[in-house]
């Protein structure tokens, strides 16, 4: 566990960018680790926390959730339309919404719960064919429809493409946001997140370089 080497990294990232450690939420990425290792950083009291799976979620939050008060967990992978009911009652934020179509299923969805995870919009800042967002062409006009329908709308996240130097993604996402109105930056991963918090990220998520490889599936 080497939470406290990523603070200090954190801290000094920010410390070089003339920005507040407080504006940034660090996501431990916590997706494929064994227990001890995620259990070992809510020891430390740790509470912010990412997975990428519903299902993968749904086997070990809701316990650390009545362990530890104030776990705040936020979904960052693809989300079906069938597992958004689960996604809504498990998380409080979901960084993957990439379709009206979604965005109108969660709407209807926290409606019935009563009960609404922040969203961030994910863009395809590499308008890669086979990965999910919405093309950056396309963002503005989502971004509206999908603020319309009255959902609480935080911000925009992207991953950039693995063999693209991450910073122009940084910097168009950080661009589409501030012409949106939007303050919320999902960006920045293990290999990037000093960078992306340069750029303004708010919400950085970093899994590997807390928790070591990932091991189970
Ligand atoms: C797995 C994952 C991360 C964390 O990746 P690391 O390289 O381990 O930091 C961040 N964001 C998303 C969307 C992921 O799926």
């Amino acid at each position: 566990m080497t939470l406290p080497a990523i603070t200090a990294r954190l801290d000094a990232a920010c410390a070089a960018a003339d920005r507040s450690p407080a504006e940034i939420t660090l996501i431990a990425v916590s997706k494929m680790q064994p227990p001890d290792r995620v259990q070992a950083v809510l020891d430390a009291g740790h509470r912010a926390f990412g997975e990428n799976r519903v299902q993968e979620a749904q086997g070990k939050w809701p316990a650390w959730r009545d362990a530890y008060d104030g776990v705040d967990l936020h979904l960052i992978g693809p989300l079906q339309s069938n597992k958004v009911r689960a996604a809504v009652q498990l998380f409080d934020a979901i960084h993957s919404v990439d379709s009206l179509k979604l965005a109108t299923r969660i709407a209807d969805i926290a409606g019935q719960e009563g009960r609404s995870p922040d969203l961030f919009v994910q863009i395809d800042t590499g308008e890669e064919a086979q990965k999910a967002g919405i093309p950056p062409a396309d963002a503005d006009a989502a971004i509206r429809d999908i603020r319309a329908l009255d959902l609480p709308v935080k911000g925009l996240m992207c991953i950039p493409p693995a063999d693209e130097a991450p910073s122009l993604h940084f910097a168009l996402l950080t661009r589409i946001a501030e012409r949106n109105g939007l303050t919320g930056l999902s960006m920045g991963m293990s290999a990037d997140f000093e960078q992306a918090i340069a750029f303004g990220a708010t919400h950085v998520r970093v899994g590997s370089a807390i928790f070591g490889d990932r091991v189970t599936a």
